[in-house]
């Protein structure tokens, strides 16, 4: 009966292990609230790009940011939470958003179903892209097209299906480069 129990706390040890990132700042880590709408669950199938759309200072305090758009998206727009699964902020930190599982929201004509959302804070038509940010974004991608089974022809941006200048033209140029082209051939070789 001991050992038995002891397996089990091996089993639950391990577990939390295979799915905490070292990487991710959770949730509960910067002080969101739950409120899940079961009919948004979805399936991953593509990796979508965006920047945030507004000039980001590196030093802003990013966890009462996403405290401010997580409420700023349930009552200006009635969304079920932030819109992004994954948020980079201008250091490469990386912030857990809305649950993976749950459809995200956007203010386009896109259909977000499928799509995991992850988002570079500044405006690249007019910021620089840091490279700590890249970096993340790398670390993200990667992670999610492996869990995933991600193709890299569904690792896209968010002006590939609908009309906006998202993710600018910054971020947009670098996704032309011969490094992240040989990024998303590193995964294809991978998958
Ligand atoms: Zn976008």
């Amino acid at each position: 009966m001991r050992y038995i129990g002891l397996l089990l706390l091996v089993f639950v040890f391990t577990s939390n292990q295979a799915t905490a990132q070292d990487w991710l700042i959770e949730r509960s880590e910067w002080g969101s609230t739950d409120s899940l709408i079961e009919s948004n669950r979805h399936t991953i199938s593509y990796i979508t790009i965006h920047h945030g759309g507004e000039i980001f200072d590196d030093d802003k305090n990013v966890y009462s940011y996403l405290k401010n758009l997580q409420s700023w998206s349930r009552s200006a727009r009635g969304w079920m939470d932030v819109p992004y699964h994954y948020i980079i902020d201008r250091k490469g930190n990386i912030f857990e958003g809305r649950p993976l599982d749950y459809r995200g929201d956007t203010n386009t004509s896109y259909d977000p179903t499928g799509h995991a959302l992850i988002v570079l804070l500044g405006n690249f038509e007019e910021q620089e892209l840091r490279d700590e940010q890249i970096e993340s974004m790398k670390t993200v991608t990667e992670y999610l097209a492996d869990w995933k089974s991600v193709p890299a022809s569904k690792i896209k941006t968010h002006k590939d299906y609908a009309e906006t200048l998202c993710p600018g033209k910054k971020l947009s140029e670098y996704l032309f480069t011969k490094e992240w082209k040989q990024f998303l051939g590193k995964l294809e070789a991978e998958n």
